[in-house]
């Protein structure tokens, strides 16, 4: 009696690692703002524009997906949309989620 070959479906055949990572990478941003992202990821060194500390760029550097709520990147308004700032790559920077919120309430 033979089994039928169910090892060769192919359903995460085509997705190689490195499609993976990115996926997962690119995963809180639409995928307009992940080239800005990663424009302002660099200028900063991955380091928060509030409180100078680095910030985690992905879900698995942080221990917890609590922690990753409060310490995710996020755009920042350098000028409040609120104040009329913009949405140019100027007028935005990487700040922790938990710090973009602290400016926020100001
Ligand atoms: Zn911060």
């Amino acid at each position: 009696m033979s089994f039928p070959i169910i090892c060769q479906i192919p359903a995460f055949a085509g997705m190689s690692d490195e499609q993976n990572r990115k996926k997962v990478l690119s995963q809180p941003f639409k995928p307009k703002e992940d080239e800005l992202f990663r424009t302002l990821w660099e200028a900063q060194a991955g380091k928060c524009a509030l409180c100078g500390e680095d910030m985690p760029q992905n879900r698995f550097e942080t221990a917890h997906s609590t922690l990753w709520k409060k310490l995710r990147p996020t755009f920042d308004h350098i000028k409040p949309r609120s104040k009329g700032g913009p949405d140019t790559p100027e007028n935005l920077q990487l700040a922790h989620a938990r710090c973009n919120k602290i400016k926020g309430n100001k």
